[in-house]
């Protein structure tokens, strides 16, 4: 295939009617720009949000799937960047005066999004060209990127006959160049476009990966294959009749790879294994406790059942009550049923310290005088709670339990004396 490529500015034909280079945003001039001596030249507001415009920037406004750079404006943040009817508007954190600025720009965040766009070109290219894939569409997020391929679903092998492609690319370090041309010259040229955005008018800009790409594209791009370090595929999954395939580039590989590191390392202190017999070793601890669980709700459910005969032999014509510094709610509920199966005349007011805070249960004997609904709302009134009931249980969440022996107290005088 053969492209126009032209070196500079110099070489390039007057009669292509190309924009001076001196009208392109800095960042587009030359991506590597960090810093930038400007002026402001107007201010304005959109939203109670503060921006101001420049004679020249260094900020990237979000399009084309990568997001907005940030950076500063003398010393007040880029927090956000937004094309609008031609004007880059640049959102600050705190306001500025027109005049004289120098700019900053946040230079790994936007290297990181060099590094990522650029890689997207590179694996789509090589997914359309040897395996036939086509790139729908493309996501810069803060974590993982990802693209979308038309293609129903991707084998594991699949993935790495593609990765092991786009390294071989990566250690070629083909130049990556960007140049804008007249529209007409889309039709000549072998470009690889989903369309220009809607309302597009005047020049397009083309961006290069030499001898494997060229596509329309407005994003900052780094300046050869061999900048992208790595590119990492990690998985995909099926979607709208597509495949999303997940996969990172450049410092994101290394990042990434270090947090894992210190995850794995994390398990092997807390586990006890090494790194190949984690998996195997945290199984069967899982199995374990699963056992264990099993084995302690046996426990619980004979116990409870013990204690509600207990209680229910203890209360008598009368009111028994426990506390229980730790339990969790089911242990009341199995006691309190084991009681109320057991009673005939007594109550019982269980009160427990659970993980979600304070609990309490009333338990009716079968010929029990109480009403349940009153004498469960009048001690859940002294727990500084509230709850419900049905049948011989009411039950709920106290606030406190310091009124819990006054709340027995109640119960035992409403046992004794039921109202006529
Ligand atoms: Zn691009």
């Amino acid at each position: 295939m053969q492209y126009l490529h032209f070196k500079s500015a110099a070489l390039r034909p007057a009669r292509e009617k190309i924009s001076s280079m001196m009208d392109l945003p800095a960042y587009e001039r030359d991506p590597y720009l960090q810093q930038l001596s400007a002026e402001v030249i107007a201010t304005g507001e959109l939203d109670g949000r503060g921006y101001a415009l420049l004679s020249a920037s260094i900020f990237y406004p979000e399009g084309g799937g990568q997001p907005a750079d940030h950076g500063w404006i003398g010393d007040s943040e880029v927090v956000d960047v937004q094309k609008h009817e031609g004007e880059i508007r640049h959102f600050l954190s705190e306001t500025v005066e027109p005049g004289p600025v120098q700019l900053r720009l946040d230079w790994r965040r936007r290297y990181d999004h060099m590094q990522q766009h650029s890689a997207q070109h590179l694996i789509s290219a090589l997914a359309a060209d040897r395996f036939g894939w086509k790139t729908t569409s493309f996501h810069l997020s803060e974590g993982l990127c990802d693209i979308e391929l038309d293609v129903a679903s991707l084998e594991p092998r699949q993935i790495g006959e593609l990765e092991e492609a786009i390294a071989v690319e990566v250690r070629a370090a083909r130049p990556i160049t960007a140049r804008r041309v007249a529209p007409e010259a889309l039709k000549t040229l072998s470009v690889r476009t989903r369309g220009l955005p809607a309302g597009h008018s005047g020049t397009v800009r083309l961006v290069e990966i030499e001898g494997l790409d060229l596509n329309t594209c407005a994003g900052t791009h780094v300046a050869s294959t061999a900048e992208l370090e790595s590119v990492k595929l990690l998985h995909s999954e099926s979607m709208r009749g597509g495949t999303r395939l997940y996969w990172l580039a450049g410092n994101r590989v290394r990042q990434r790879l270090g947090q894992r590191e210190g995850l794995i390392e994390t398990l092997r202190h807390l586990v006890g294994a090494a790194d190949a017999d984690l998996p195997e070793v945290i199984a069967g601890k899982l199995a374990q406790l699963k056992e264990e669980g099993r084995r302690a709700r046996y426990l619980e459910g004979q116990l409870a059942e013990r204690l509600g005969q207990a209680l229910a032999t203890e209360a008598g014509e009368g009111v028994a009550s426990r506390h229980f510094p730790a339990a969790r709610p089911s242990l009341l509920q199995q006691v309190g049923r084991a009681f109320a199966a057991q009673a005939r005349d007594g109550a019982a007011l269980l009160t427990a310290d659970t993980e979600g805070g304070a609990f309490f249960l009333l338990a009716l004997g079968a010929e029990c005088p109480l009403d349940l609904k009153a004498a469960g709302s009048h001690v859940a009134q002294l727990l500084a709670g509230r709850g419900g009931g049905s049948g011989s249980i009411f039950q709920g969440k106290a606030g406190s339990l310091e009124r819990r022996e006054e709340a027995a107290a109640w119960l035992q005088r409403a046992v004794s004396e039921p109202p006529r």
